[in-house]
């Protein structure tokens, strides 16, 4: 009887939290038995995103990517190395589309929006000569990273916001929570469903419930600048180190943060046709909009998820947690 007693789960609760972090909002929803264990969830994934910020960021000059420097190899961080890997990876199969090495051309860009007109030739040929993932080599074995054009730097803006939400997601896993969502920003990494429903419900053409697998859309349309008619991305063809102009917004569905975020902004390069290509080869499920009516052009895949259902779901009720 009372082995039975135990084995009947505690009815779970749904929790959510928000903390600024990577310099965007980053939501948590979670189903939990108790406040207690969905706070002491909260903080360990936020506390992840947190350290991985730390380590990866751009924008922190005393972050272990910012400190690379040209020159002999460096052993670097587990965290590090992983991102670089899945940068590099999709850098080769997009042929350079996806390039993590482009940071003083994406700077240079974005001196350029700030200041509403485009970046003089020059300057962008001398910007682009510090750019190429060709010069940045990875050695497994010895976990180091060579950098072997003195001034190129490192931008991870395309693909770290996916990767630290599936990191924190496998924080929650690990602590009995994997009924989680973790959103930063528009990159969601997305857990076992909520208690009693087919997926977690995810606006994409139409809603879509998901489990198990990770959504993020690239080319919002907030974050673009208009230089003499013409209406730029904040995302850079690496051919000519300008902000892209074709309005198109991609959203893609993959197995985990970093190949979503990454191909996001890869297929925002690419052309439709090539995109998809890439997509195939990693299962991925890609939708195109432009402006305001979404098509689908599913590069198939879907089912190797098996996430997809379109029932709605029912509400339930929020309870909020504001963290610390
Ligand atoms: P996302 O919103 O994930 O598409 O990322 C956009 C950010 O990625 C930009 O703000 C830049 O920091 C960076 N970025 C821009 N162009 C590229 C590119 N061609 N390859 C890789 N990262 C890029
Ligand atoms: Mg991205």
């Amino acid at each position: 009887m009372l082995l039975a007693a135990s084995l009947v789960a505690a009815p779970l609760e749904r929790f959510e939290a928000v903390e600024p972090h990577m310099g965007t909002l980053v939501r948590i929803t979670l189903y939990a038995p108790d406040s207690d264990s969905a706070r002491k969830g909260f903080a360990a994934a936020f506390e992840r995103i947190r350290a991985l910020d730390e380590t990866l960021s751009d924008y922190k000059a005393t972050s272990e990517l910012s400190r690379l420097r040209a020159g002999a190899p460096i052993p670097v961080s587990e965290d590090l190395f992983r991102l670089l890997s899945a940068a590099q990876d999709l850098a080769r199969e997009t042929r350079g589309a996806f390039d993590i090495t482009l940071g003083a051309a994406i700077r240079l860009w974005r001196e350029a929006r700030r200041a509403h007109r485009l970046p003089a030739e020059e300057e962008r040929r001398l910007a682009l000569q510090h750019c190429g993932y060709r010069y940045l080599k990875l050695d497994p074995r010895r976990r180091a990273v060579q950098i072997l054009q003195p001034g190129l730097q490192l931008d991870p803006g395309g693909i770290a916001k996916g990767f630290a939400a599936s990191e924190a997601l496998t924080v929650l896993r690990a602590r009995g929570l994997p009924r989680s969502l973790v959103a930063v920003s528009g990159d969601l990494a997305i857990g076992d469903a909520p208690p009693d429903r087919a997926g977690w419900r995810v606006q994409v053409d139409r809603p879509l419930l998901l489990h198990n697998c990770a959504v993020s859309t690239s080319g919002d349309t907030e974050q673009y600048v208009e230089i003499g008619g013409v209406r730029y991305s904040h995302i850079i063809d690496p051919k000519t180190g300008l902000g892209l102009t074709t309005r198109i917004r991609v959203t893609v569905l993959a197995r985990d943060g970093a190949t979503a975020d990454g191909l996001a902004t890869a297929l925002s390069v690419l052309t439709p046709s090539e995109g998809r290509k890439v997509a195939l080869r990693h299962h991925a499920r890609v939708w195109y909009s432009a402006s305001r009516s979404l098509r689908v052009a599913g590069a198939g895949g879907a089912s190797a998820f098996d996430t997809i259902r379109e029932r709605q779901p029912d509400g339930g009720a929020i309870t909020s947690i504001s963290h610390p």
